[in-house]
């Protein structure tokens, strides 16, 4: 019997149902950033972040029917004590601001009549760039360079795509500490080190402003993922105060209503997120902050440090591993 059959048997034995009951009230939050017709063009850019529109469609199809999807704001009441949720609910979360968001994620939503959070990375949306990693790796891979020396002055070769993947990482070890203009200028560095063109307005690789609207309209949450995506945990106190706080404003200038929700970038380094910080995004006025450490939130957790599950590129695997992470298995 194949792997995947013992798994498809298992699930739909009820055994992991009976399991998760015993768990208490748990919550999975997605944590997704592109949906593509075709990932595989964005691997300059984007990395493997993107999942493909038809897996993202069957995975959702999934959570429609066998789960329970609820809406952020459902949450932050259940964290309070002050509502109670569904079995196996779920919260489907974007990160970064991409215009796919838009086109592909949202009415895929929308006809499974799923609640989105989308966190937006609010300078990246004004200037019409993509966040710093996919500025950086697009610099890293398309470069003709056969070197490239880090600010320590440590040579890296650029000779095959391994080589250039290794260079990005460690440029983008310096890059997470760095928030506002000096990330411009570091990133501006490089560009000219690698004799790169800057990227010049990438147009449709981030939502504009009108279309960051038309998913509230449709029904969505819009939340801050700071202003640069720095490493919160890593940039002094000055910077995560202007980060959390800037984009909160910008947000609310935009959307004309109060943005109280928030992601943690988590480039390159950990942590991305740090007691202060949590204490500072309560004082600046967010109701829930979202990391990328894994497993369920439970309702004694922190509502500015919560959990979020990276769902895996199969239909079948994110059923499965849902399943399982119901049942106890952090995953
Ligand atoms: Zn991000």
């Amino acid at each position: 019997m194949s792997k995947d059959l013992v798994k498809k048997l298992v699930i739909d034995s009820g055994a992991l149902r009976v399991a998760a009951r015993w768990q208490g009230k748990g919550v999975a939050l997605l944590m997704y950033h592109s949906v593509s017709d075709n990932p595989n063009s964005q691997q300059d850019t984007l990395g493997g972040i993107a999942h493909s529109t038809l897996v993202f469609r069957g995975q959702m199809e999934v959570i429609a029917r066998e789960f329970n999807p609820i809406t952020i704001e459902d949450l932050f009441l259940f964290l309070k004590g002050q509502r109670d949720l569904p079995s196996r609910p779920v919260v489907v979360t974007f990160d970064d601001g991409y215009a796919d968001n838009y086109h592909l994620a949202s009415p895929i939503l929308e006809q499974f009549g799923i609640p989105g959070v989308f966190y937006v990375t609010v300078d990246c949306v004004e200037r019409q760039m993509p966040p710093w990693p996919a500025q950086l790796r697009f610099a890293f891979l398309t470069s003709g360079k056969t070197g490239w020396a880090d600010p320590d002055q440590r040579r890296w070769s650029l000779a095959t795509r391994e080589d250039k993947i290794r260079a990005f990482e460690r440029a983008s070890e310096f890059c997470g500490k760095l928030s506002g203009s000096p990330q411009s200028d570091f990133i501006a560095h490089i560009y000219s080190d690698l004799a790169i063109e800057p990227v010049r307005n990438r147009p449709s690789l981030m939502m504009s402003w009108d279309q960051v609207r038309g998913l509230l309209r449709a029904g969505h949450t819009v939340g801050s993922h700071t202003m640069t995506h720095p490493n919160m945990a890593h940039v002094g106190e000055q910077d995560a105060r202007r980060e959390f706080l800037e984009s909160k404003r910008c947000l609310e200038r935009q959307l004309g209503e109060p943005a109280v929700h928030f992601s943690y970038p988590c480039p390159a380094l950990q942590p991305h997120w740090r007691e202060a910080t949590v204490r500072l995004s309560r004082e600046i006025g967010y109701k829930t902050a979202v990391t990328a450490n894994g497993g369920l939130v439970r309702a004694h957790h922190e509502p500015l440090c919560l959990r979020r599950i990276r769902p895996t590129k199969q239909v079948a695997g994110l059923r499965w591993n849902l399943a399982c992470t119901f049942a106890g298995r952090v995953v």
